[in-house]
């Protein structure tokens, strides 16, 4: 098996990619990292979201930053509206510049789902799940953020099931890459959160316990999901990057107790496929 996820370093933005996704020539994509911007505090470096507490200044010119360095143009994004729902927002080419040049969203929007090629998604990230979706067949994507409410929610299966609705999609056809978020060691929750995640995933692979205390496996939650979803197991990559165990390249709400920036994952389908 080859690596799930790449690091590359683009001038001073480092950011990762994923082979699953990138060796199907059908999509950009990024997750971001710290490293690159110019966020000062618990912002430092690239925080991609004034959701965070930073100035609106510095998370544009990071944003303008990162794009730059990817080569892509800003104004083709599209960002979430995340509040730990399990709501599916399906977007548009008039959506383009949504919560980034425009007014976001008003309605709940913790996953996007499009066909429309070039547009930018855009969700944020510091410990919750990332969810990238790509149906190669009809050139259609979703991008999830799973939070532990979103977990519990089955919004991966929710972004799945509009995606069959929408573009047709075959679960048996998606590829799906869990990207870097809170891993099971540093995941520790308490007793009831334990016990509801024991009972919706049963098992003991998601809810654990370990020397009296209670962790949550996130990950295999989704992948679960995915898989009850109609998702194959070959088509599922875990990029296996903890943002907790990793604080100094990614930012963690665990690690730096909610003080910190947001990392953003972006995917698009290109324009000028092969
Ligand atoms: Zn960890």
């Amino acid at each position: 098996m080859g690596e799930k996820a790449v690091l590359h370093r683009k001038d001073q933005v480092w950011y990762y990619t994923f082979p699953l996704l990138s060796e199907t020539g059908l999509t950009e994509h990024a997750f971001s990292t710290r490293k690159g911007g110019i966020s000062e505090g618990c912002f430092r470096f690239m925080n991609l979201s004034a959701r965070s507490g930073d100035s609106p200044e510095n998370v544009r010119r990071n944003l303008s930053i990162f794009c730059e360095a990817l080569g892509w143009d800003p104004a083709r994004i599209v960002a979430s509206n995340q509040t730990h729902s399990t709501a599916v927002k399906e977007v548009t080419e008039k959506d383009r510049g949504r919560g980034v040049f425009l007014p976001g969203f008003t309605e709940d929007a913790d996953a996007l789902i499009t066909n429309t090629p070039g547009l930018i998604l855009m969700t944020f990230y510091a410990d919750c799940v990332p969810v990238y979706l790509l149906d190669p067949v009809n050139r259609a994507i979703g991008l999830v953020h799973s939070g532990w409410r979103g977990t519990f929610g089955r919004i991966a299966q929710k972004t799945v099931e509009a995606m069959e609705e929408r573009y047709h999609s075959d679960p048996a056809d998606l590829l799906a890459v869990i990207a870097p978020s809170i891993c099971e060691n540093c995941y520790g929750v308490s007793e009831e959160l334990y016990l509801k995640f024991d009972e919706a995933f049963p098992g003991a692979s998601v809810a654990k316990q370990r020397n009296g205390r209670f962790y949550l496996h996130l990950q295999q939650a989704v992948k679960e999901t995915l898989m009850e979803s109609g998702l194959q197991e070959p088509h599922i990559a875990d990029a296996g990057l903890c943002t907790c165990c990793n604080s100094d390249l990614l930012f963690s709400h665990r690690a730096s107790k909610g003080k910190r920036g947001l990392l953003a994952a972006m995917f698009s389908i290109k324009e000028n496929h092969a």
